[in-house]
Parts: structure tokens; C-alpha cells; sequence
């Protein structure tokens, strides 16, 4: 990504050690807060393949970063009594970077790969048989001594993560028996994850402070959690330890993020598609250009939650500033800007 945000979904240098966050995920299925239809289908998937003692179909998860994607990976390990690997579409550059793996892995295990659609087309098309038959065909030496070996797995499941489904080959996507996707929590949501977090890490965090955090939060945990321990830092070192909804204003004011949980990346997004464009429709690439950033990290980062809490809306002429949008950076708003017909998001 361009450049470090606090309100980014997507974990950053800063992120504390590993074992800090470890301590903070939930580690089975009844502590993991909110998603409900998606505890609901999986609990019910748990079940049925515990008892017949077989791995569970495998799971396809999208949505948004920080939402809580690999803590649900570690949790149905963990339900299920096994263990999870856990890897990368980029970081599995050849075919021959998941033989160690796969065949390490014991029946039932996860394989969890995150930003599965970044699979390079070779390691994508290497792990069809393995998801499907258990097993991997790979190719020893080169040339005229060229031979195939194939090498049978035990049953195991993948768990595969993205932001981007679209991106992801029909193929792929067909294999997996369980798919869903993970929206953004409620502030009710964010706010029993913050106080479960708080009480772990020993916070005294009143009721007026937790909701000022949670409606800050981008209706996203990973958010929420990051906000917590700078609204701690802040406390600690400019208000006595003293915690309440104006020492979490003073500390996020601080950081550029203001009451809706829009830092400045979102309002420069606002404000170029709101003065540069007059409230649209504009294309995202243009938007992208206008800014010096990449269009990808716009339609990733940026656009989701603008899409969710109504400041924008995507039509088919482009993405456009909704009335809400134009009071919350303060520009007028063109009402033909969002004439169009109204399309996803
Ligand atoms: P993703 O893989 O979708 O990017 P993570 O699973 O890494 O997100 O979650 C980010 C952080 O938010 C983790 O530290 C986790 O503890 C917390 N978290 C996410 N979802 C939940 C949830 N439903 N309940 C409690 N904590 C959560």
C-alpha cells in the first residue's frame, strides 16, 4: 500500500507482536463476535464433518480486510482439533513451494491462503487435484529425464481468504464448497470486541470512550483494536491514564481521524472526486490518477466502507459523492452527480 494508515485494515509494521495479537483473537467458534449467518452455516459444517470424521468442504472467505478472516481459519483448526498453515497467494511463487506443506499436513488440517486471488496460475492450476483428489502430480527433473511423481495427501481443507473475489478464475472458485462473505460489524459489535480487549490488556475503558472508539472503528476489528492501543498510548502519556470519549477525540484528532472514522486518505479521496470532479460520475482510475495512488488500493481500502456508510455510490457512468458525502467534507452537492442508475455497493 501507498503509504501507512492508522485506520487501515491491513496489519502494518505497528502491529504489535505476533503473541500480543494471537492473545487477542478469539479461539473458538462462540467467542467469535457478530457474522452471524456465517457462525451459523459453519457450526453446522463443524458438526456434520466431526462426526463423520471427515474434513470439512472447503471455505472461501471474502470481504474486507480486518474483518476476521484468519482468526475464523485458526478457530475451525481449533474446533476441529487440528492444526492450520497459513500462507500467502504472493508468497507462493511456484508450484513446488506448497509440496512441503501439503504433504506435512495431517488429515483434517487447514491450509489457509490469504489474498488467494494473487495465486500465480501455476500454483493455482497444481492445487485443483489436491483440493479435489488429494493428491499432487509434480515434475522432477528437466528435459528428456523429465518424470511426473505423484504424491497422495491426506484429506485436508483450504481455507481461502480474499478482498477480491471477482479477481479469483471461475475454476477456482467452483471448488470450494463453502463460500461466504464477511461484512462490516456494528458499533455494538466493535464495541464487544473493544471491551473484551480492553479487559485482557488490563484497559479501564468506560462505556462513553468504548462507544466513541467503536463508532470510529470503520465497523472493522482490526480497526477497532489498533485505535485502542493508540487511544492507550495517548492516555498513558498526555492524560494521566485517565480514559474517556474526549481523551479518545483528543487522541484521534491527533491521528487525522475524525468522528465517522475517515482519515486522510478518505477525505483526500472525497474531496478530489467532490471539487476536482464536482461529485462525479468520474472513473476510479481517474480518481486514482488525481491522487498519485493506485487505482487497486482505492477499490480496496478506500471505497468499501465510503460505499457502506453511504458518502459514496458507484453508478454506471462511475463512482459519484452522495449528498452525505458532500456535507461530510462540506461541498455542495450536485444532485445530477448521482443521477445515474445506481449499480453494486
Ligand atoms: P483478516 O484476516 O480478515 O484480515 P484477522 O482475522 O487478522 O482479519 O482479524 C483482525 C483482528 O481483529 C484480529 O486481531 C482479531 O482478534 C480481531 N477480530 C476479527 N474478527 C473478530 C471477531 N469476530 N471477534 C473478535 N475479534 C475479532
Amino acid at each position: 500500500m501507498a503509504r501507512e494508515r492508522l485506520i487501515s485494515a491491513t496489519e502494518t509494521e505497528d502491529e504489535p507482536t505476533a503473541s500480543v495479537v494471537a492473545s487477542l483473537r478469539p479461539e473458538r467458534l462462540e467467542g467469535y463476535v457478530g457474522q452471524r449467518d456465517l457462525k451459523e452455516r459453519l457450526s453446522i459444517a463443524l458438526t456434520a464433518a466431526r462426526e463423520r470424521n471427515e474434513p470439512l468442504d472447503h471455505l472461501l472467505l471474502h470481504g474486507p480486510p480486518g474483518l476476521g478472516k484468519t482468526t475464523l481459519a485458526h478457530i475451525v483448526a481449533r474446533e476441529l482439533g487440528t492444526k492450520a498453515y497459513v500462507t500467502s497467494g504472493p508468497a507462493l511463487t511456484k508450484a513446488s513451494d506448497l509440496v512441503g506443506t501439503l504433504t506435512r499436513m495431517e488429515s483434517c488440517d487447514i491450509l489457509f491462503i490469504d489474498e488467494i486471488h494473487r495465486l500465480p496460475p501455476v500454483v493455482e492450476e497444481y492445487i485443483y487435484p489436491a483440493m479435489e483428489d488429494g493428491r499432487i502430480d509434480f515434475t522432477v527433473d528437466s528435459g528428456m529425464h523429465a518424470r511426473v511423481v505423484t504424491l497422495d495427501l491426506k484429506p485436508f481443507t483450504l481455507i481461502g481468504a480474499t478482498t477480491r473475489p471477482g479477481l479469483l478464475s471461475q475454476p477456482l472458485r467452483d471448488r470450494f464448497g463453502l463460500r461466504h462473505h464477511l461484512g462490516y460489524y456494528a458499533e455494538s459489535e466493535l464495541g464487544e470486541i473493544l471491551a473484551r480487549a480492553a479487559a485482557r490488556l488490563d484497559i479501564d475503558l468506560p462505556r462513553d470512550a468504548l462507544s466513541a472508539l467503536a463508532s470510529r472503528s470503520r465497523g472493522t476489528p482490526r480497526v477497532a483494536l489498533r485505535l485502542l492501543r493508540r487511544v492507550r498510548d495517548f492516555s498513558q502519556v498526555r492524560a494521566s491514564g485517565r480514559m474517556g470519549a474526549g481523551v479518545v477525540q483528543e487522541a484521534l484528532d491527533l491521528e487525522g481521524v475524525d468522528v465517522r472514522g475517515l482519515d486522510a486518505l478518505d477525505r483526500q479521496y472525497m474531496r478530489v472526486l467532490g471539487e476536482t470532479y464536482e461529485g462525479g460520475p468520474v472513473g476510479v482510475e481517474a480518481i486514482a490518477a488525481s491522487m498519485g495512488e493506485d487505482d487497486g488500493t482505492l477499490e480496496d481500502v478506500v471505497e468499501p466502507y465510503l460505499l457502506q456508510v453511504g458518502f459514496l455510490a458507484r453508478t454506471r457512468q462511475g463512482r459519484c459523492l452522495t449528498r452525505a458525502g458532500a456535507e461530510h467534507i462540506g461541498v455542495p452537492f450536485r444532485e445530477r452527480a448521482c443521477a445515474g442508475d445506481l449499480f453494486g455497493g
